[in-house]
């Protein structure tokens, strides 16, 4: 017999024991986002590989050796969207969303990337992105921090910290690479092989690298902030005044400078100790020349994306019970008439309590095994459907979590009775 299919490697089925948490992050943060005044866009998952290339660069490893790219039907060289800024600004440009306008926008959804699977690391993972766009001023950046710091606070995340830094302006950011990649070549003998690789493409990376024989190296490079013009320095300032004033510890990390190509100015990251290597958990700053570069006419922006499978794992330990399956009203069937109609008589109950989670016992089974049930699903109310009730078209209510009779109501009684519950 064949083997059975299984999943790709690295990517992942969201089981029903799992999906309770993701909807309650999701709605939560669909909720925060709402109340910020953003809003949604959603965008295809498949886009013409030029616009990958073109927006996160070249020698970046996403575009080097992360995308899953074929040629379809016709030829044409597609790709599954490894991160969601890139779709955004394109589909920002094509519906003329983006002049004269400051629109704040949030996506959601599935990106793809072909990298080593551990935890924490996937090749079907999902993100949340916000972006802003058409605002130069620091408040924008602020109030994009600000919004993924209420999110930790309101679902219920502990312990992140958050990073920061400038890259400062692409002229800044020019003259210092010359700089530091004189420094580099000068330290060549400490460069690892990803490194040399990187030294002449993307030397500001090598400043990311994890590889402990570099430390000491890196740490005496020099710094970008020394670099900064008048400009980036205050607008920089205003972000870490604000954070002060916001009671949000940070912390200047001269080395933090994102993977992909297209940052300037503010970059920062919301770190945790508690995920091993995967440290990050949302990454984001500003992009002020994206928008040019995939020839729209300049545009401002600045946004993050959450990894959301890493922000589950702390969510699960910080919050475990949000995700939980809740049943308000569990149904106790009694009698073949019962059982026959009960599917239908219970809709009146259901298009007047939207919000209860009304599960209907299905088949039969004795009073003893149906009340188990009941208990056991957590249900605060039992309704019992019982033949010789129904005669008289009254219902049978049970209060399970308090020591109360079981009593014999009307529709409308009943439905009283749960709605003041
Ligand atoms: P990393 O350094 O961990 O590879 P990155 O710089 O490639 O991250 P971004 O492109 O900035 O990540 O994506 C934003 C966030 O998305 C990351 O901080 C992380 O939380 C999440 N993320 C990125 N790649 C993956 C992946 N392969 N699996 C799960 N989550 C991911
Ligand atoms: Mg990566």
């Amino acid at each position: 017999m064949s083997k059975n299919i299984k999943a790709i490697r690295g990517m992942h089925d969201i089981l029903p024991q799992d999906s309770g948490y993701w909807q309650y992050f999701e709605r939560s943060v669909e909720r925060i986002l709402g109340s910020y005044g953003y809003r949604e866009i959603r965008m295809p998952l498949l886009e013409s590989t030029a616009l990958f290339k073109r927006s996160i660069g070249e020698v970046t490893d996403i575009v080097e050796k992360e995308m899953y790219s074929f040629a379809d039907r016709n030829g044409d060289s597609l790709t599954l969207r490894p991160e969601g800024t890139a779709s955004c600004v394109r589909a920002g440009i094509e519906h003329g969303l983006l002049y004269n306008q400051t629109p704040r926008l949030w996506y959601q959804g599935p990106m793809f990337r072909h990298e080593r699977p551990q935890k924490g690391r996937y090749r079907q993972f999902y993100q949340m992105g916000v972006e802003a766009f058409g605002m130069p001023g620091p408040d924008i950046d602020i109030e994009l921090i600000l919004l993924s710091r209420r999110i930790w606070q309101e679902v219920g995340i502990k312990g992140l910290t958050l990073e920061i830094n400038s890259l400062g302006s692409a002229d800044e950011r020019h003259r210092y690479r010359d700089e530091l990649l004189d420094y580099l070549s000068a330290h060549k003998e400490h460069l690892d092989e990803d490194s040399l690789r990187r030294l002449h493409t993307n030397p500001l990376r090598i400043l990311d690298s994890k590889n402990p024989a570099m430390q000491d190296m890196l740490e005496q490079a020099p710094r970008l902030q020394d670099s900064l013009g008048e400009e980036s320095r205050q607008h920089f300032e205003r972000i870490c005044q604000a954070l002060d004033e916001a009671g949000i510890d940070y912390r200047l990390n001269s080395r933090l400078v994102r993977g992909l190509d297209y940052y300037n100015y503010t970059v920062f990251e919301w770190v945790t100790s508690r995920l091993g290597a995967q440290a990050t958990v949302c990454a984001g700053g500003r992009f002020d020349g994206l928008v040019e570069q995939l020839g729209g006419r300049a545009t401002p922006a600045v946004g993050f994306a959450l990894g959301m499978e890493r922000v589950l794992e702390l969510l699960r330990e910080d919050n475990p019970s949000c995700g939980d399956a809740k049943i308000d009203v569990f149904v106790v069937v009694l009698g073949q008439r019962a059982l026959e109609q009960a599917a239908v008589l219970l809709e009146p109950l259901r298009a007047a309590l939207p919000d209860q989670v009304i599960q209907m016992h299905c088949g039969a089974g004795s009073f003893k095994s149906q009340f188990k049930k009941a208990d056991k699903s957590g249900a605060r109310w039992a309704i019992i459907l019982a033949d010789d009730e129904l005669d008289q078209a009254r219902f049978g209510l049970k209060n399970l979590r308090q020591k109360a009779a079981q009593e014999s109501l009307t529709m409308t009684e009943l439905l009283q009775r749960i709605k003041n519950s």
